[in-house]
């Protein structure tokens, strides 16, 4: 099975110009042919999406145009002349989503899009251990792709998260609520103003790979060696990158950021999401749009596209797509809980081609249910995911039985993160090296809280580790047990942990002499 995800056609991470199928395509073109295609019923079938939807090349193109912007339309979130950031990755679906943009603006399109698009584009080379060259040749094959759609650009290596600041994670003021009659207004001015009072596609700048410091590589790499299992440091990838994307969209003026998740991708992501206990995060991790960040609202409009499909549309359009190593690259199914999932679903759609439109039905569903639960706004947010927290649960909760067999164990697994902080970090020169004496010293009362940034070696890291918990999801919380000090994670997150630490322990000295009113909901 070594070869499996590079060939695998039905994986969602298989690219089409993988050699098996590159073959299926061309199978298939040469099986249908005797078919007609069962929207014109003229031209011959080229493609086969399910059982009996047998598509010629030009209505299978129409369709798929037409339901990149039916899903746009029908959902009435990105507002004429507003500015849309494309996460694209290199693969298949974010390269097609790019195309899906691309042929929506162009002056011959009918219903045209009317948003201006600009492409982000992140290079996790450093997670995977590559080296500047291999780095700059990825990123040129990409730019290459991007400088022909003529869109703004940015190319973004990983490491600049380390230079986030603290109000990415704090929690951010959700945009005014605009009323339904709001989207049909801004249509309807869009029309009449020609669309001359909006701004236009800027020229594309030109971004080769920013300079990495290598510091900043060595410290990111450090953080991902930190984090034991493939599952976690799989989670913290995908927060880190979001996180980048998110501050990318706000610094450069975009209001919403486009993902290009597939349903086939959704659908792994959403039984993966349950594994992992994000159940309470569901919705917004898959639904169409998530606005978990306020102002800056995500959208995944190619929610309703499979990866078969979407493998169908590259390879007869010829988009292209890079291929592009991850981390879990070239390990077992067994690697980690997102792997597991995926060779699951994939395997199972082999034989069960509904799997994949079953759950991602599902996910349909699960969204309304969740939306009207979700009325509190402005409640604590998880520090990583920035989900509402989910800890404040009953008592038969796996998020109690956590904390439960973490009490129980929790003298020797702290003594073993305590001595995991005593080691030596290279990496990291402005936390000084930690003293003897101070361990010392009982309870670590005398000499902790002040040193905030580091001050005191064991005894002040030990509250920051049990304390940074209290601040996450039940998810995120475990993905943080993953790892064997929290030292590493970059600084913005430590900040801003510190700051809502120093609220609430300034919550709690004042809270007797406040009045209980008895609804202040935690
Ligand atoms: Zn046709
Ligand atoms: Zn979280």
């Amino acid at each position: 099975m070594e070869n499996h995800r590079e060939h695998n056609p039905r994986s969602p991470h298989c690219h089409h110009q993988c050699h098996s199928c590159f073959n299926m395509a061309a199978l298939l073109l040469f099986v249908s042919v005797s078919k007609k295609c069962v929207k014109c019923k003229e031209a011959p079938a080229a493609l086969v999406i399910r059982a009996g939807d047998a598509y010629c090349r030009l209505c299978f193109k129409d369709f798929f145009i037409h339901k990149f912007k039916a899903v746009l339309g029908k959902n009435r979130i990105i507002f004429p002349g507003e500015k849309v950031l494309l996460a694209v990755s290199g693969g298949p679906s974010s390269c097609s989503m790019l195309r899906q943009v691309q042929e929506g603006l162009s002056e011959k399109a009918n219903k045209k899009l009317r948003f201006v698009p600009g492409v982000a584009f992140i290079d996790e080379g450093a997670a995977i251990g590559q080296s500047v060259e291999e780095r700059q040749r990825t990123v040129a094959e990409l730019q290459a792709v991007f400088q022909a759609t003529g869109f703004p650009f940015y190319i973004l290596p990983l490491e600049q998260v380390l230079d986030l600041p603290a109000s990415v994670v704090a929690t951010n003021p959700s945009p005014s609520e605009q009323p339904a009659s709001a989207y049909k207004a801004a249509v309807d001015h869009f029309v009449e103003t020609d669309g001359s009072n909006f701004p236009r596609p800027q020229e594309p700048k030109k971004t080769l790979l920013p300079r990495v410091q290598e510091s900043h590589t060595l410290m990111l790499q450090q953080l991902l060696a930190s984090v034991k299992t493939l599952t976690a440091r799989e989670e913290l990838l995908n927060t880190l990158r979001q996180h980048l994307l998110v501050h990318t969209a706000r610094t450069e003026g975009y209001s919403k950021l486009m993902l290009g998740d597939s349903c086939t991708r959704l659908a792994v992501k959403l039984l993966t999401s349950i594994s992992l206990g994000r159940g309470a995060q569901l919705a917004q991790d898959t639904g169409f749009s998530d606005s978990r960040y306020g102002d800056i609202i995500l959208v995944r409009p190619m929610r309703d596209y499979s990866a078969k499909e979407v493998a169908y549309y590259n390879h007869l359009f010829t988009v292209p797509s890079v291929v592009i190593p991850s981390v879990d690259t070239k390990t077992v199914d067994k690697a980690s809980i997102q792997r597991l999932t995926e060779s699951f679903v994939t395997k199972l759609q082999t034989d069960f081609p509904s799997t994949v439109s079953t759950i991602y039905r599902t996910s349909e569903k699960l969204q309304t249910a969740c939306r009207k639960r979700s009325g509190a706004d402005g409640c604590d947010r998880c520090l990583l995911c920035l989900c509402s927290l989910d800890t404040a649960v009953e008592e038969p909760s796996a998020f109690q039985a956590t904390l439960i067999s973490d009490q129980l164990s929790g003298s020797k697994c702290l003594r073993g993160s305590a001595a995991e902080t005593l080691r030596p970090e290279p990496g990291r020169p402005e936390s000084p090296p930690p003293t003897a004496q101070c361990c010392s010293s009982a309870e670590g009362r005398g000499c902790g809280r002040a040193g905030s940034d580091g001050g005191c070696c064991s005894s002040a890291k030990l509250p920051e580790t049990t304390g940074l918990k209290s601040l996450l999801c039940y998810s995120c919380a475990l993905t943080v047990r993953d790892m064997s000090t929290v030292n590493h994670l970059p600084q913005y997150i430590l900040s801003e942990a510190q700051r809502r630490q120093r609220r609430s322990q300034m919550r709690e000295e004042i809270s007797e002499f406040l009045l209980d009113d008895g609804d202040e909901g935690n």
